[in-house]
């Protein structure tokens, strides 16, 4: 759900430095830019109308036209970056913006201007692809101009809602603690301090944001409302509200938000509740009260705060070891090139991002998998022989039975909730997923468990062992670097 292609467009527009003298030739500047964007807005209608013609021609969206629809997508996506980092790299923009048009140092005007081509390509792209998204979502193409419209607005406002904290923490970091707190910027745990205070500010906001970025409404008191209520019940699960998230039917999703449950809302997309049976709905609220029982975003937070501490006072440590090193040699130290520099940060970032990367993932795989688990269970006899199934919902009764063990009909009810939302979304039940593992082999692992329950506790002793393993990881590397640090040894 993050914006992944506008976060890495402001890293290459802020984060990066780039050139910024005024281009000598300022119209082959502008006609470069709009070149660009006009190529993305061919390409994304290409893709869009094309996609819309096949389906019509078949009268339904084949695998294969989901497929290279999802795939030409991310592509185009992909385009929309690169055609974006080369302006700012190559193409002069920031020039023509700082130094031609004369913003530089104006507040917030300046950096509105740097990402505008950005969001100007994104929104073309989104225009172009919006026919072929209607077309697979088999919704008929009247009033499009109306939908046009509203169908941007809602994408541009998910989009910017959602990195809105991140630009606010980016004003108050360069714009006001720069004037009115020079020597902050100085301090080598400034940007350790900033992240961790920038975590717990997401999570602790992010169900404001998430009304911000999405138009959503309470799930009206009914039969499903009441059914969603016995399942929190029976987990002791507490939220404050389930909303209804408005997409347009374009999109068949679900999450959980907030870590107090006074800010707690649980959302499900509008084309979810259309696409999935009443029971289905209930084990897919399930999963989302997995990760809270399971204290996931609790989780990941620290994470990402350890991992930075490590990293921030890790750097330190080898700055002191490369200084004695150097101190060891008679020869003159070669002076680093600016070249030998780059190549040195590049490598380092690389090497850091593979191995925070295989762990995050491999780490939100496990937590899938576990939330998994309690979908399933939630909808689960607790019986492995299974021998009638039971809809607990029919029978108010058993309202305040607790949850059980999986059983085969459970997996079952999850595992079509599974399918059905990624085959709607145009997924690939084989497609591996960094974050999520491929649905195929999610579905295969319940599977396992449906016949033989007892195996469920080694893999939460296993989920637990990773857990603790990491955490005593990262506090040993920050306990290590905070020594080497505190007794002065490599200094
Ligand atoms: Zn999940
Ligand atoms: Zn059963």
């Amino acid at each position: 759900m993050i914006p992944i292609p506008l976060l890495i467009a402001l890293l290459l527009a802020f984060g990066i430095e780039s050139p910024s003298s005024p281009p000598d030739d300022v119209r082959g500047t502008i006609a470069g830019a709009v070149g660009a964007a006009l190529g993305v807005a061919a390409v994304s209608f290409a893709l869009g109308l094309w996609t819309a013609f096949r389906v019509r021609r078949r009268g339904f969206a084949t695998v294969r036209v989901r497929r290279s629809f999802v795939a030409g997508s991310r592509l185009l996506s992909l385009a929309t970056v690169a055609a974006f980092g080369w302006m700012i790299h190559f193409g002069g923009w920031p020039g023509l913006v700082l130094g031609t048009w004369g913003w530089r140092g104006s507040i917030l005007v300046d950096d509105a201007l740097l990402i505008a081509p950005f969001l100007a390509m994104q929104l073309l792209s989104w225009w172009g692809t919006f026919y072929g998204e209607r077309a697979i979502h088999g919704l008929p193409p009247s009033h499009v101009g109306y939908r046009v419209g509203r169908h941007l607005y809602l994408r541009e406002r998910q989009s910017l809602a959602l990195v809105l904290p991140i630009v606010t923490i980016f004003v108050i970091r360069n714009d006001l603690l720069g004037r009115l707190w020079p020597s902050w910027q100085q301090n080598p745990y400034a940007e350790t301090a900033e992240l961790a205070v920038l975590g717990v500010l997401v999570l602790a906001v992010s169900p404001a944001f998430i009304r911000l970025a999405w138009p959503t409404r309470s799930l009206p008191d009914g039969p499903l409302r009441r059914r969603l209520e016995a399942v929190a019940r029976r987990s002791g699960f507490r939220f404050a509200d389930v909303l209804v998230w408005d997409t347009d039917h374009t999109m068949i999703n679900a999450c959980v938000t907030g870590i107090l449950p006074r800010f707690r809302y649980v959302l499900l997309s509008d084309a979810l509740i259309d696409a999935l049976t009443p029971l289905e709905i209930a084990a897919v609220f399930g999963h989302e009260i997995g990760h809270v029982a399971h204290r996931h975003l609790q989780y990941f937070l620290f994470f990402f705060v350890g991992c930075l501490a490590v990293l921030t006072m890790g750097s330190e440590v080898f700055a002191g070891l490369e200084a004695w090193i150097a101190t060891l040699t008679t020869a003159d130290p070669a002076a680093p090139s600016a070249f030998r520099d780059v190549i040195e940060g590049l490598v380092v970032l690389v090497a850091v991002g593979l191995a925070f990367g295989t762990v995050f993932g491999h780490l939100s795989r496990r937590f899938e998998r576990q939330a998994d688990v309690y979908g399933c269970k939630v909808v689960s006899c607790g019986s492995a022989d299974c021998p009638h199934h039971f809809d607990f919902d029919e029978f108010p009764e058993s309202g305040d039975t607790p949850i059980r063990n999986v059983c085969p009909t459970g997996v079952r009810i999850f595992a079509d909730a599974l399918a059905s939302v990624a085959h709607q979304n145009g997924i690939d039940a084989e497609a591996r997923s960094w974050r999520h593992g491929s649905i195929a082999s999610r579905i295969a692992f319940l599977q396992k468990l449906a016949v033989a329950p007892e195996r469920e506790a080694a893999f939460q002793r296993q989920v637990r062992n990773v857990r603790y393993g990491l955490a005593a990881g990262l506090a040993a590397s920050v306990g290590l670097a905070g020594a080497a640090h505190w007794f002065g040894v490599l200094r």
